[in-house]
């Protein structure tokens, strides 16, 4: 049976169970459709079927190798203890040590953190980095928490987790709620509680400042991915960059970068939207001067005070408006990029985005429904595992930096990134135009092709 991505979750939606693939029973996964893991392993056995992958490969990556779970207790500044709920979650490691991010948030749960270190062994084998994938959380809201409280937290959780990680065996980043402060507090908590033994302790994390180790060009690296994904893109699916219309939803590190340097090359950013509000300017916002609005405020809302000031429309943000919700998802541009959390883009938002195309920054923005929609209205999807894979392959080489002692410059990373992110992206173009299906399937494709090759090699012992 040959099907889409799309065929498959759809037909779960109302199948009542009926044409699930089995391996759900076989590797005891819930056939629930709103299930966010079952979700994501449908899409990746439905692209096996297409390739033919060996049964053993299909039922090792529907589960991830090991699922770790901790609570841990932090005192709080006004002394009493809090019991926090940590996870670590190492999805598979044929192709190298485990890699993926750590997100502090309320709603982190396992599932979530299962499907994201699902994804980080697809994005990993996608772009070829010698990663496997994971990905954990702390549940709580770092915005509620002191620096002081942020900081304990960090640290304990570290403390917590600090046998199950390691420059060779698993390695975090930021992700969600953390960033290079975060990192460096683990590295310096690993690095104490590994003592001699590890000969460069701080390899344990990527992400980290540039003082201890980050690498040049790695905070913008998520976002520049994004970019060099689209431009290899953009003359395939025949849209100038110049005076190109984009929306993006989420402002943080990896839409506000998106946003900065699309502008610079010429991309009018006509709609933003983040979880304080929504603003618009059909010339084009000044996306500089609102990531600097946002880094003082927390969020998009009131820069249209700020905007309102003076200078040309084009580089004050003068004539930026507050929009509704519905008036962004309704905001006709080129393209949309999701840059938030996963889910955002559903069923309802898909009918009514007037978009050409969807670049997913975020991680698993779009459900199966949306996913659907977006199909039969002509929408092209660039998938998740390669549209934001720029973050772990910078973070790949912070590692290599690292575990060899050199620096490199910005130009040697941004030209090493650029060469990895459009040799994946044409490696996804010829899987869609060989296998007529969606980028999604298509990059699936490749990663399995490419998973079971190594499985093929190694082998299963004992
Ligand atoms: N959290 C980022 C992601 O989802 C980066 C992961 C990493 O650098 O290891 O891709």
């Amino acid at each position: 049976m040959s099907t889409t991505a799309t065929d498959v979750t759809t037909s779960h939606a109302d199948s009542g169970g009926t044409d699930w693939d089995p391996i759900f029973d076989e590797v005891g996964l819930p056939k629930d459709v709103n299930n966010i893991y079952t979700q994501t392993v449908a899409s990746m056995l439905n692209a096996a079927e297409i390739v033919n992958l060996r049964h053993r490969v299909r039922i090792i990556l529907a589960q991830p190798k090991n699922e770790i779970m901790v609570h841990f207790p932090v005192r709080m500044d006004d002394g009493h203890h809090k019991l926090f709920k940590g996870y670590r979650v190492q999805h598979n490691n044929a192709v190298g040590p485990y890699k993926g991010g750590l997100r502090f948030h309320e709603h982190v749960h396992l599932d979530d953190v299962k499907s994201l270190a699902f994804l980080m062994t697809m994005k990993c084998a996608l772009v070829r980095v010698p990663f496997g994938g994971g990905k954990g959380g702390v549940k709580c809201n770092p915005r509620e928490l002191s620096p002081g409280e942020l900081e304990r937290v960090t640290r304990r959780f570290t403390a917590a987790i600090a046998n199950d990680i390691g420059p060779d065996y698993d390695i975090p980043a930021p992700d969600v709620g953390t960033n290079s402060q975060v990192m460096a507090w683990i590295a310096d908590t690993y690095a104490a509680m590994a003592g001699r033994s590890s000969t460069n302790p701080f390899a344990v994390v990527t992400g980290k400042p540039i003082s201890i180790g980050g690498s040049l060009g790695r905070e913008k690296a998520t976002g520049q991915g994004v970019v060099d994904v689209l431009l290899e893109m953009l003359p395939d699916l025949n849209i100038p960059i110049e005076d190109m219309r984009v929306s993006i939803q989420g402002f943080g590190n990896v839409g506000s970068w998106a946003g900065k340097i699309l502008a610079d090359l010429g991309a009018n950013i006509t709609a933003v939207q983040d979880h304080t509000g929504c603003v618009r300017n059909p010339e084009g916002l000044d996306v500089h001067a609102l990531s600097e609005h946002v880094a003082q405020t927390g969020g998009v809302k009131g820069f249209e005070n700020k905007a309102n000031t003076g200078g040309s429309s084009r580089h004050s943000g003068k004539g930026c408006e507050v929009i509704s919700v519905d008036e962004f998802w309704e905001t006709p541009v080129d393209v949309f990029i999701p840059a938030a959390l996963e889910g955002m883009l559903n069923e309802q938002r898909a009918h009514q985005l007037r978009a050409r195309v969807v670049a997913e920054a975020a991680n698993a923005p779009t459900t199966p429904e949306a996913d659907a929609v977006l199909a039969s209205r002509g929408i092209e999807v660039i998938p998740d595992m390669l549209c934001n894979a720029g973050g772990v392959t910078v973070s790949y080489f912070e590692w290599v930096q690292n575990r060899s002692n050199v620096i490199w410059d910005v130009e040697q990373v941004d030209r090493e990134l650029n060469r990895i992110m459009c040799a994946a992206t044409r490696r996804v173009i010829m899987a869609k135009q060989k296998y007529s299906t969606t980028l999604r399937t298509a990059a699936y494709i490749s990663v399995l092709e490419h998973i079971g090759d190594i499985y093929n090699h190694r082998g299963i012992w004992p």
